[in-house]
């Protein structure tokens, strides 16, 4: 097929500020083209996705969903690069048998029965707005099978979830190194942002006087600070934002992942990439993380927002065998498997 990937609007692709949406749309690009499709990635000005060409949009960047309130109303910045990504997408449509959408924006589904070309929208955070809702709804209903989420969890979100298809996700296992011997720290990976809830993890990693590693983007300075300023001396450390082949080899010496979401995670990229290494994944019961990990055999699943739980967790660590995990990785998360659930979807749209 020809397929044209329109990426999320609220950063350039390996800007860290799309979150798991980069790694995804670069993963789905991978496994399409490795199956013989042609695809096209346009994404706003500055993108880089590996050896991917990618038409670049020049404009201002939409701000994250997940910091507004329910009933937000829809906006746009004056030369939206989101309106632009979309006049691009229709004026090209005609070279392409499917328009793929990873951007959580109104304006796409509101589009969509604008276009000539059919649109398949991944949708890749549960319920934030009742705008995007309602428009959501709106293409559920009049464009039947075309609109996919990553979780069970993250669709139950949504009054129309039992309509969405479910496609998981998946992940290039290669990149990943298998580490049997971990260091003594735990690692946090993430957008620093409250919806993340890293204060818990390190409320745990003070208690449990476990050394705990972050990995992510700063997206949200004064959370981070207010941090810092409880935790003056929690035994924690902040690594930066790093490209994948470094992440997990630093992720791989963890002990475990600490995850500890105060919102209904979609997905949780990191869980996997943290298996594909050989990491046990500690993660609260909800969203998400309570979907992959395998409760005393890949990780333990906590009780929401309980760092006593947390902690607990960190002490049955011992009990997780992390090849386990690895295998665990390899038999749910393959990018050959979400390659054959893309192609599915696919048929089913066209
Ligand atoms: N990530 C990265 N480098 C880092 C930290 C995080 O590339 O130093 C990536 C990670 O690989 C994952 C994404 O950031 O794909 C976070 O995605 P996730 O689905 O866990 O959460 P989201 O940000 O989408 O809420």
């Amino acid at each position: 097929m020809n397929l044209l990937l329109l990426s999320t609007s609220v950063g350039p692709l390996g800007s860290g500020l799309g979150g798991g949406v980069e790694l995804t749309l670069h993963n789905m690009a991978k496994t399409l083209v490795q199956r013989g499709h042609r695809i096209q990635i346009v994404a706003p000005a500055g993108s880089v996705c590996a050896s991917f060409p990618v038409v670049e949009v020049s404009g201002a960047l939409q701000t994250t969903a997940q910091s507004e309130g329910r009933d937000a109303w829809i906006t746009m910045p004056p030369n939206s690069v989101l309106a632009n990504l979309w006049d691009y997408a229709r004026q090209v449509q005609d070279d392409y048998d499917l328009l793929l959408n990873f951007a959580y924006d109104w304006l796409p589904f509101y589009l969509t029965p604008f276009f000539r070309r059919p649109i398949a929208h991944l949708v890749s955070m549960g319920s934030l707005t009742d705008a995007m809702d309602r428009v959501i709804e709106q293409v559920v209903l009049q464009y039947p099978g075309t609109v996919a989420v990553h979780s069970r969890a993250q669709a139950a979100t949504f009054t129309f979830g039992e309509r969405c298809r479910c496609l998981g996700n998946g992940f290039d296992l290669s990149l990943y190194q298998f580490c049997p011997e971990p260091e003594n720290y735990l690692g946090w990976v993430g957008r620093i942002a409250p919806e993340k809830g890293l204060e818990d993890a390190v409320a745990a990693a003070q208690a449990t006087n476990m050394p705990l590693k972050i990995w992510g983007v700063l997206q949200d300075a004064s959370y981070w600070q207010a941090i810092c300023t409880q935790y003056p001396d929690a035994p924690i450390c902040y690594e930066g934002f790093l490209p994948t082949a470094e992440l997990q080899q630093a992720l791989g010496k963890c002990r475990a992942l600490v995850m500890t979401p105060r919102w209904i995670e979609a997905f949780g990229n990191v869980a996997i990439e943290a298996l594909a290494c050989g990491v046990p994944v500690v993660a609260y019961r909800r969203g998400g993380p309570a979907e992959i990990v395998v409760d005393g055999k890949t990780g333990w699943l906590v009780e929401p927002d309980r760092v006593d739980g947390l902690i607990e967790a960190i002490a049955r660590l011992d009990q997780i065998d992390r090849l386990t995990c690895r295998q665990h990785a390899e038999a749910e998360y393959s990018l050959e498997a979400m390659g054959d659930r893309l192609e599915q979807w696919f048929a089913d749209i066209t």
